[in-house]
């Protein structure tokens, strides 16, 4: 269960967070539960998480380790600040700063060689839903942007299926449509390896995902997590998801 602060929240506003957070989550071991803040917030999360069972992630990483790269985060230095795990290819930034398929390859491969998990987003636009075009999109985006990975990569990321119709909007795919389209992508994993490897791949849904939707959403087969923007950003309702999340 990850939470994606996008751009919200100040190092303050982040300990405040965490203050309220942590003893609201304490009795959730059921599933792994991840914060990704600003990365200027990284290390106020790091330290305020301390000692509890929640991780830290990044939204976002450059794939060279180091260089001339002005206003650039390298995996190496997302894993020294503390965080464990990484979005890539997140919706957003596919739509407002140009992510391709090839560039969300090379960033899931810096992530994994800095010992970052990386939450690879895929999802289609309301048009490519309305065309009957999502598991083509689907298939696209898998094909360039994951299935080149090699086995032993392959297991260690996690999908964030996002339907961009779905961000941020209030409207949730059905559970249904969820279902279908995690299926969907699993089915593209287990011809491109096996079914064995694609069992192993976590497969999380995000778009509007709150308390009162995560239940039936997470109860789906091929459901294995959320990612979680704006109701994130509040301690109780992001406490109340993931209680709602077994
Ligand atoms: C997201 O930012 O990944 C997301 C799913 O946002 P929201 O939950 O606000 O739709």
């Amino acid at each position: 269960m990850a939470g994606n602060w996008k751009m919200y929240k100040t190092p303050a506003e982040t300990c405040a967070f965490f203050e309220k957070f942590r003893p609201l989550i304490l009795q959730a071991a059921h599933c792994e539960i991840v914060i990704c803040p600003p990365f200027t917030n990284i290390p106020a999360a790091v330290e305020a998480s301390r000692g509890s069972a929640i991780q830290v992630g990044a939204q976002d990483l450059y794939w060279a380790k180091e260089g001339a790269f002005t206003g650039e985060v390298s995996g190496p230095m997302v894993r020294a600040a503390g965080a464990s795990y990484v979005i890539v290819g997140h919706s957003e930034r596919r739509q407002y700063f140009g992510e391709t398929s090839e560039s969300v390859l090379k960033k899931t491969v810096a992530a994994l060689e800095s010992s970052l998990t990386p939450i690879v987003c895929v999802g289609e636009l309301l048009e490519h839903r309305e065309l009957g075009k999502t598991d083509a999109v689907l298939c696209e985006q898998c094909r360039k942007g994951i299935t080149p990975l090699d086995v032993r990569q392959i297991v260690q990321i996690v999908i964030a299926y996002e339907p961009v119709w779905a961000i941020g909007t209030g409207k949730t795919a059905t559970t249904q449509q969820a279902q279908d389209a995690h299926a969907f992508i699993r089915g593209v994993i287990a011809k491109m390896f096996d079914d064995n490897v694609a069992k192993k791949v976590r497969i999380q849904y995000g778009g509007s995902v709150k308390p009162s939707n995560a239940r039936e959403l997470m109860s789906q087969p091929d459901v294995d997590g959320a990612l979680v923007g704006g109701a994130s950003l509040e301690a109780r309702s992001f406490a109340d998801i993931i209680k709602n999340s077994i």
